[in-house]
């Protein structure tokens, strides 16, 4: 939200006070206390605090915090009454994935066009989502109004297809290849290398395996 300046880390933890709390509405429970989320959701409920306080959604002490009101507020920061078109470019193993998946269970947000280079692929409908070629790229962005894009595809045709896709205005890229690509200011770029992470987690494990903990 342009309005509120939040930490990263803050933003990262807003999705999954969402999550518990929309259970806790199926639940028609009208109030929970910090403790009791952060029991829920593993972070520590001084943190909690400290997050909801950036919005200035201050709990009541002895009452705990309004399930429906904190739910109306983040609904509206986590832009869940808008629906949200999203990109998605390669179609290959991981591409397929994704768009089977299609954040189901997350209305909000969907993979509305794919594109793939791929002429085998490119003019068909996979997983309910039209592929289109790459040579529509701009001109479907543009149309459908798309600012957000998945990149799938492989590292060497990476930076490439990002300049193509800043130059149809996109302001951000979640980027799935292990190479870290260059962007104007403008546009922001999620880092999401399944390799690494799973290496990183094999490392915790190996090296700290007798003192696991928030890491
Ligand atoms: P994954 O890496 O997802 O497992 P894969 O091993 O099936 O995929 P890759 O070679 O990584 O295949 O390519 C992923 C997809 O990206 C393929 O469908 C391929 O056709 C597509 N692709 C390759 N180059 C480009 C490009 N320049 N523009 C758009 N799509 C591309």
């Amino acid at each position: 939200m342009a309005e509120t300046k939040i930490p990263r880390a803050t933003a990262k933890r807003l999705p999954i006070y969402y999550r518990y709390l929309n259970i806790l509405l199926d639940a028609d429970k009208k109030r929970v206390s910090s403790t009791e989320l952060s029991e829920a959701v593993k972070v520590d409920s001084a943190t909690i605090r400290r997050d909801f306080s950036y919005f200035g959604a201050l709990g009541k002490r002895g009452y705990g915090y309004d399930v429906e009101k904190l739910l109306a507020f983040f609904k509206k920061i986590l832009n869940q009454d808008t629906l949200t078109n999203v990109a998605l470019i390669g179609v290959g193993n991981l591409g397929h994935a994704l768009l089977n998946f299609n954040f189901h269970k997350n209305s909000n947000v969907r993979i509305s066009a794919a594109f793939d280079v791929n002429e085998a692929i490119a003019n068909t409908v996979q997983s309910g989502v039209p592929v289109y070629p790459m040579t529509e790229l701009k001109k479907q962005l543009i149309e459908q109004q798309i600012e957000i894009a998945i990149l799938t595809v492989p590292t060497t045709a990476v930076q490439h297809i990002t300049d193509e896709l800043v130059d149809a205005n996109v302001k951000g890229i979640m980027n799935f290849t292990p190479l870290r690509i260059s962007v104007p200011d403008t546009v922001r770029v999620q880092n999401v290398d399944l390799t690494n992470e799973l290496q990183t987690l094999i490392y915790f494990i190996e090296h700290y395996g007798e003192q696991l903990g928030d890491h």
